[in-house]
Parts: C-alpha cells; sequence; structure tokens
C-alpha cells in the first residue's frame, strides 16, 4: 500500500477529489486572490523543497522564497521552457512510488517528448479539473460522452476526459482513436449526446455519415467539445469548420484549451466567449517577448503554474502558445477572467510583409468551405530573411481556379501566400497522420 503524499496533510492544499474550491468560479475578485496566493506560495515552498530542477535553478539565482509574498511576486521567478523538461526525473519531487501514471507529451516543438509523472493525487486533481470543465459547458449526469482522444500510449487527454467524465458521472464511451467509421457506429448504438474531440475528426466522423447516407443531425448529440484545434478567431467570431459543424451536427460547439504540461483545462461556458481561467488550478500569465506581463487584453505567450500538482509540478511554465486575456463580465456570472482562442504557436509566427501571421489563421479561413478539401502550409526563407509562405490546398471538385482563395484570404486576413493546387490523396497524406500524431500536421517550418 503507497503512502499518502504528505503534501495533503496540509491544511492549505485540498485533496481536488473534493469540490473545495469550485465556489471561486463566482466569487468575489479579492476573494480569489486571497485563495490563489495562499495555493501559489504553499506550491512554490513545495516545488522548490522537493524537486532538484528548481531546488538548483532558484539557489544559483539567489531567490529567496520570504521575499515572494503576494500574486504578483511571480513575475521575479525565472521561466521554465519545454527543453528545460528533459530528463524529466530532476522535476520529480516525490519518491518514485508515488508515481501511478506517466504521461508523454506531443513532441510538437521537438524530436523526443517529455514525460510527466502522475501521482494518485495528480490523478483526482486531472479528474475535478475535467468534471468543472465539462460541468462549465453544461454537461451534467444525463449525458453520454463519446471521447475521441486515445486514452492508451501514454496520452493525458483521454484519461483526463474519462476521469472527468465519470466523476461528472456521465456515461462514458471511450472511443480512443477508432476511424471515423466506429466513431460514427458508436454514436448510434450507445445515442452519444456530446463528442470530445479535434474538430477536423468530428468533421470527419459527420462526413462519414454523410457520405453513407445518413445524416448527423438526427442523432442525440447536442455538444460538441473542440479539444486542440481552435473554433474561433481572434475577435471570437466561429470559424468556418465550426461553423460547418454546428450545422453538420445540429449541435453547439465549445473549445477547451488544455496541455499535459499545464494539467488544466480552460472551457468555454454558456456564453462560449473564450475558456474561463481556473484559479485553484493555475496561475496563467500572458507574458510579451521580454517574458515581462504585457498589458491587460494584449496578446502574449501564456505562461501557467498548474496549482496542486505533487508528482511533477511546474513553476512559470512557457507553452509556446500565443492568446491574450479577457476580464469583461461573462454572462454565465462567473467571475474569472476567460482565455481568448489560442491565436497560434510562437514560433511558428510569420512575418509577412511587414505583418505577422500565424499558418492556423491562414487555414481556418478556408476550413469549412465547400469547395476546400485539405491543406498545409509551407514555409521557407527569402534571401532576404523574410518568410516565403506557402499553401498546399487541395480543392474538392477538379476545378483548377484558386483565385476565390485569394480573395477569400485578402478579405479575411490581407494576406495571399503563393497558392499551390495539389491533389486530395496527397494533401491527406501529408496532414492526416493520425497513427503517429494526435493533431494534424499542417505546417511545415523549413526556414
Ligand atoms: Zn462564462
Amino acid at each position: 500500500m503507497k503512502n499518502t503524499v504528505s503534501f495533503f496533510s496540509s491544511p492549505v492544499i485540498t485533496d481536488f477529489s473534493a469540490k473545495k474550491f469550485a465556489f471561486l468560479q463566482f466569487a468575489e475578485i479579492d476573494e480569489i486572490e486571497k485563495i490563489q496566493t495562499r495555493l501559489f506560495l504553499h506550491h512554490l515552498k513545495f516545488t522548490v523543497n522537493n524537486s532538484p530542477f528548481y531546488k538548483k535553478l532558484y539557489k544559483n539565482k539567489n531567490i529567496d522564497l520570504k521575499k515572494i509574498k503576494k500574486l504578483s511576486d511571480i513575475e521575479h521567478l525565472p521561466l521554465t521552457e519545454k527543453s528545460d523538461l528533459i530528463p524529466a526525473k530532476y522535476f520529480l519531487c516525490v519518491d518514485n512510488r508515488e508515481i501511478v501514471d506517466v504521461c508523454l507529451t506531443s513532441a510538437t516543438s521537438g524530436p523526443i517528448p517529455s514525460m510527466i509523472s502522475l501521482t494518485s493525487g495528480d490523478l483526482s486533481r486531472l479528474a475535478y479539473n475535467e468534471e468543472l470543465a465539462f460541468d462549465m459547458a453544461g454537461i451534467d449526469d444525463k449525458d453520454t460522452l463519446l471521447i475521441c482522444a486515445a486514452i492508451d500510449r501514454c496520452f493525458m487527454a483521454g484519461i483526463a476526459y474519462f476521469l472527468g467524465g465519470v466523476k461528472l458521472k456521465a456515461r462514458v464511451l471511450r472511443s480512443g482513436s477508432g476511424s471515423a467509421a466506429q466513431h460514427w457506429e458508436l454514436i448510434k448504438l450507445a445515442d452519444a449526446t456530446v463528442i470530445v474531440g479535434v474538430p477536423s475528426l468530428i468533421y470527419k466522423i459527420g462526413q462519414h455519415a454523410i457520405d453513407n447516407n445518413e445524416t448527423p443531425g438526427s442523432t442525440l448529440v447536442k455538444k460538441l467539445i473542440a479539444i486542440g484545434e481552435p473554433t474561433r478567431d481572434e475577435h471570437l467570431n466561429l470559424l468556418p469548420i465550426a461553423v460547418e459543424l454546428e450545422k453538420m451536427w445540429g449541435a453547439k460547439i465549445y473549445s477547451t484549451y488544455a496541455s499535459s504540461e499545464m494539467a488544466t483545462t480552460f472551457c468555454e461556458c454558456s456564453a462560449r466567449r473564450g475558456g474561463h481561467l481556473r484559479p485553484e488550478l493555475n496561475i496563467t500569465e500572458i507574458l510579451d517577448n521580454n517574458g515581462h506581463p504585457v498589458k491587460e487584453g494584449e496578446r502574449g505567450e501564456v505562461v501557467v503554474t498548474p496549482l496542486g500538482v505533487t508528482g511533477m509540478p511546474l513553476i512559470r511554465f512557457k507553452t509556446g502558445d500565443i492568446s491574450y486575456l479577457i476580464n469583461e463580465k461573462c454572462s454565465c456570472g462567473r467571475t474569472t477572467k476567460r482565455i481568448a482562442p489560442i491565436l497560434g504557436r510562437k514560433n511558428q509566427m510569420l512575418k509577412y510583409k511587414g505583418t505577422t501571421i500565424f499558418p492556423n489563421a491562414i487555414l481556418a479561413c478556408l476550413e469549412g468551405d465547400q469547395r476546400f478539401h485539405n491543406g498545409y502550409i509551407e514555409v521557407r526563407k527569402n534571401k532576404d530573411g523574410t518568410d516565403r509562405i506557402l499553401l498546399f490546398a487541395a480543392l474538392c471538385s477538379e476545378n483548377n481556379d484558386k483565385t476565390w482563395i485569394s480573395d477569400i484570404l485578402r478579405a479575411k486576413i490581407r494576406v495571399v501566400p503563393e497558392i499551390k493546387l495539389i491533389d486530395k490523396k496527397k494533401a491527406d497524406k501529408k496532414v492526416y497522420q493520425f497513427d503517429k500524431k494526435r493533431k494534424r500536421m499542417t505546417f511545415f517550418d523549413l526556414r
């Protein structure tokens, strides 16, 4: 029998299996800050005292924890990069016997995935995190959730959604990384009411049904929880793919933002105007290129400090994602700030005729358009140091007219890259590498 981590005996941190902090969603700002400060200081002390990585880092940088007293003091603490996480053993804060699950993160920023070790407390924290995220989207114990995210191969997302669904007492279908046909059959067989998955995959499932003369809208599916890809643009307008999905399924789409390292989900509420922050689980900062906090509402890199993690806690982890925070009152009654859609990856930012643009913003203008089948972006370096952006697009019909693509891009993002038409098979082969990666590959950086 494993010992309980002494951390939980602390009067400050709760076992997340109880919803002790759920009330914070609706609390006054002062109350949120007071509790978050306590959780932060506790997290800091626990992490720096137990993590070999942080112990050494803070000693080298002469950081005196006694001087860190309030939330804003976090600005004085060093940032952690994804590359720091290898080897992961230097981040372990508990004895190896306390580790019950090991997750691998997707290797989007390098060839080697990083490894995240979880205690039973971390798993119960994940379950609480996802239970409240589902609850935020109005999902309850009457729902049947089709989870189209792998639960095997050490992926965190699948197990987090599963645990959260179970904790919510919903009925959970572990459809995992099955084919579109398998997901579709299961939706009908078990009367799924919610699909949790990547938007492009939910589209493929619907398209499979339509190709077989069936109607996605005739199922009981009423909610789509979109993971991994954005559903809204920077102004919070639904992207064409999301509009198409809502029409296809006769369902509402809710976006979530999460990653294995942040171990926290920011899910949209009924208002669907950005994902609510989770103060009891995460300190979420937006920083500029120099590591300083941006002014309120400005865009920058999302930096997270996931609170209450005991296996491999992190302090100020740079996600590499670009977004901004929304501080307006939400119509759902929650008082927490919201995070806007992820605009792109910091290292994928493209320089084009004096402006910056993210590759996913280019594709998002076309995805969902009936004429557009699939595509991807390639970027190379011009001799003058600027970026040469190539859009490889496969169209649905044999018609080789691409002027409509330029027109749409010019109107929506004022950027028209070089456009090359390719056939559908070639595009699909390049973009859908589901057996190797969890996400679609739509950006190839050859700079
Ligand atoms: Zn809300």
